[in-house]
C-alpha cells in the first residue's frame, strides 16, 4: 500500500477513535432539560479521555507507525496532545463549576462520591504528567525515574478517567454507546499489552551478544553486536533501535541509538555511542559476551527511500552515527551518487570516524567538509558552526536537487534548518533526526 494511503488510514483511525464518542454524544437522543454548557463540558471530558487513551500509540514504537512518520514528529505530537488533553480535562470541571456552583462540593474529597474522587486523582495525575515532562530538565528530574513515574501516572489517569466516565453514566448508557466505549478501552489495553508484554517477549526470542567494543575518537565507543540464534535485523541506513544491555527487555532501561553499520550486513549490527550521561559512560567498561536486546528498526531518516540524485548530510558531533550507516551502505552497494558531508565538531582530535571518512572519500563520490569550533594551528578549513555561509561555499549550484539529512543536538538542527531556508532549499527536501526528543 502506498505511503500516503497508509498515512491517511492511520489519521482516519485516530480521528474516529478520538471523535467517535463526540459524534455519539451529538447524534444520541438528548434527554429533555439537558443544558448546553453541561453537555459541552461532557464533550470536553470525552475528548480529554479519548486523547489520553491513545497517547500510548505514538511513543509505543508500533512498527507500522514508526516507519511511516519521523520519530521526532511522533514524540512532538505526543507532547502537544498531552497538553491539549490536560487543558480539556481541566476545562471540563471548570465549566461545570461555573455553570452550576453547587457542583463545587464534588471537590470535597471526604464527602464526594467515588466517581468524583477518581476524576480528581486523574486530573492530578495528568497535571503531574504535563509538569514533569515539559519542565523535566528545569526541575532536574533524572530520565529513568521520570520514565517509570510517567508510565504509572499515565495508566492511572486513563483508568480513573474511564471509571469516572462509566460511573457518571452520561451519554454512555445506551447499549451502543457502552459497546463503543468498551471497544475503545480494549484497543487502548491491546496497545499496552503489545508494548509492555508482547514486544519485550519477542525481543527475548531474538537476542544479540556484544562481540566487540571499539574505542572511537570523541569520547565514543562502537558496540558491535552479533545475533544469537537468528540471522539479525534488516534495517535501512539512518534508522534507529532501542538497546537494552545486560537487563531484561521487560524493564524500562533502554536507550535509542542509530545503527552505524552497513544495512548490507544485518548479521553484524554496530552502534557508536558518545559518553554523555550515566548509561552511555558505562558502556566502555562492558565486556564482550554481554547480552543485548535490540528493538528496531524505526524511523524514516532513510536515504535509500528517496530517488534523489545527490545527498547532503549535515552532522553535529555524534549526529554522524546515522550518516556513517548511510555512507557505509552506499560503499557496499557501489552507489556512485554525489554526497557531501558537512561535519561539525569541537576539535580535530574529537572527530569520530575521522580516518574512515578519509577512506570513504576515496571509495565514494564523497566530499567531507569538516567544520571545527577549536581548529588546530594552521587549519585552513571551515571554523565555527555549519552556517548558511559554510553551506553556500560548498554546495554546488544544483543544490536544489540534493536531499538533505541533518542530525545532531536540537540547537544545531534549528540553526541548520534556518540556514537551508535562507539558501531557499525546499522544505520537502530536508529530513532531520533529533537526538534530544525525550
Ligand atoms: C532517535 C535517537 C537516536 C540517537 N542515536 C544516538 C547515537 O547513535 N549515538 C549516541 O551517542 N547517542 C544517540 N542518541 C542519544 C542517546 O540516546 C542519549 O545520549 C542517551 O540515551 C543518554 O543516556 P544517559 O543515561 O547516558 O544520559 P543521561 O544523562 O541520563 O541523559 C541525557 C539525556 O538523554 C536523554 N535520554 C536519557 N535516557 C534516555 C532514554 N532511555 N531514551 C531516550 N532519551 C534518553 C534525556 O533527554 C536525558 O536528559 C540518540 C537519541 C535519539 C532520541
Amino acid at each position: 500500500m502506498k505511503r500516503n494511503v497508509r498515512i491517511a488510514l492511520w489519521l482516519f483511525a485516530y480521528f474516529i477513535m478520538v471523535f467517535g464518542p463526540l459524534f455519539l454524544l451529538v447524534l444520541a437522543p438528548r434527554p429533555p432539560q439537558r443544558e448546553f454548557w453541561r453537555d459541552f463540558s461532557v464533550g470536553l471530558g470525552f475528548a480529554a479521555l479519548t486523547l489520553l487513551g491513545l497517547q500510548f500509540v505514538p511513543t509505543g514504537r508500533i512498527p507500522a507507525l514508526s516507519t511511516l512518520f519521523p520519530l521526532d514528529t511522533l514524540y512532538r505530537f505526543h507532547h502537544r496532545i498531552s497538553v491539549l488533553a490536560w487543558i480539556l480535562a481541566l476545562a471540563h470541571p471548570v465549566i461545570l463549576f461555573v455553570n452550576n456552583p453547587y457542583t463545587l462540593r464534588l471537590l470535597d474529597i471526604f464527602s464526594a462520591p467515588w466517581r468524583a474522587r477518581a476524576a480528581l486523582v486523574a486530573v492530578v495525575a495528568m497535571t503531574f504528567l504535563v509538569v514533569s515532562s515539559v519542565w523535566r530538565r528545569k526541575l532536574a528530574i533524572v530520565y529513568e525515574p521520570w520514565r517509570g513515574s510517567h508510565a504509572v501516572a499515565a495508566i492511572l489517569a486513563t483508568v480513573l478517567a474511564f471509571y469516572h466516565m462509566l460511573k457518571v453514566n452520561y451519554y454512555s448508557a445506551s447499549p451502543f454507546q457502552r459497546i463503543f466505549w468498551i471497544g475503545l478501552a480494549l484497543v487502548w489495553a491491546a496497545f499496552q499489552v503489545y508494548v509492555r508484554l508482547i514486544k519485550p517477549w519477542l525481543l527475548t526470542r531474538h537476542p544479540y551478544v556484544l562481540a566487540e567494543l571499539i574505542p572511537e575518537r570523541g569520547d565514543s565507543v562502537t558496540l558491535s553486536l552479533n545475533p544469537v540464534g537468528h540471522s539479525g535485523m534488516t534495517f535501512r541506513p539512518g534508522q534507529v533501535a532501542w538497546l537494552t544491555i545486560g537487563q531484561s527487555p521487560f524493564g524500562i532501561r533502554e536507550h535509542p541509538f542509530s545503527m552505524t553499520s552497513s544495512a548490507e550486513h544485518p548479521e553484524r549490527l554496530e552502534f557508536t555511542v558518545r559518553s554523555l550521561g550515566d548509561f552511555t559512560s558505562q558502556l566502555g567498561g562492558l565486556a564482550p559476551g554481554e547480552r543485548v536486546y535490540v528493538d528496531g528498526a524505526y524511523g524514516t531518516f532513510d536515504a535509500t527511500q528517496s530517488d534523489a540524485t545527490a545527498y547532503a548530510l549535515i552532522a553535529g558531533g555524534i549526529g554522524s552515527a546515522p550518516m556513517m550507516s548511510i555512507l557505509r551502505t552506499m560503499a557496499d552497494r557501489g552507489d556512485e551518487r554525489p554526497v557531501i558531508l558537512f561535519y561539525g565538531n569541537w576539535s580535530w582530535d574529537s572527530i569520530t570516524f575521522r580516518e574512515e571518512l578519509d577512506v570513504l572519500e576515496e571509495r565514494l563520490n564523497l566530499n567531507v567538509v569538516h567544520v571545527l569550533e577549536m581548529p588546530p594551528e594552521g587549519w585552513d578549513g571551515e571554523v565555527g558552526y555549519v552556517t548558511a555561509d559554510v553551506l553556500d561555499r560548498h554546495l554546488p549550484p544544483e543544490r536544489n536537487e540534493y536531499i538533505y539529512f541533518i542530525c545532531g543536538p536540537l540547537p544545531m538542527l534549528g540553526a541548520v534548518r534556518r540556514a537551508l531556508r535562507q539558501l531557499r532549499i525546499p522544505l520537502s527536501r530536508i529530513h532531520s533526526e533529533e537526538y534530544d526528543m525525550a
